[in-house]
């Protein structure tokens, strides 16, 4: 379930169950993302830019975020761009449409870093195989 957390310039949102623990939030602006305490975000912690900035780095879309300043609102990149990474996941980075067999068509909204991308340690990963598995997640 997605939960919103509104601060005065940018409202971030949250969903468990996409994320990934890949930790770029956490390790990016512990100020604003703390994995234990509640409200565990705390978007009037930082700047608007800044935490759009770090937001656009979630790998897996369980962050997002809505500017209520006026400022450039959250975009995938088009068209999408899939990286495949060695011995790993591909990252997919944009809109992508998967089309079913009945002919139905439906939408994905993946994004992830466009750079080289190293899973690090962090609070949800404290073993760089093993991330915290969403059962032991505190977040909600
Ligand atoms: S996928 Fe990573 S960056 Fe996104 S919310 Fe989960 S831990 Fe944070």
């Amino acid at each position: 379930m997605r939960r919103t957390y509104r601060g005065d310039a940018i409202e971030v949102s949250f969903d468990l169950d996409l994320c990934t623990h890949i930790g770029e939030c956490l390790r990016r602006q512990p100020e604003v993302f703390e994995l234990r305490r509640r409200p565990w975000i705390v978007p009037d912690a930082a700047s608007a830019d800044e935490i759009a900035a770090v937001v656009e780095r979630c790998p897996s879309g369980a962050l997002q975020y809505r500017r209520l300043d006026g400022g450039a609102e959250e975009l995938g990149p088009e068209p999408a761009v899939v990286t495949p990474m060695r011995n790993g996941p591909l990252l997919v980075r944009g809109r992508v449409e998967v089309r079913r067999e009945d002919g139905t068509l439906e939408v994905l909204g993946f994004r992830a870093p466009g750079d080289v991308f190293h899973i690090e340690l962090s609070p949800v990963r404290l073993q760089r195989a093993f991330p915290m598995s969403k059962a032991d997640d505190p977040r909600e």
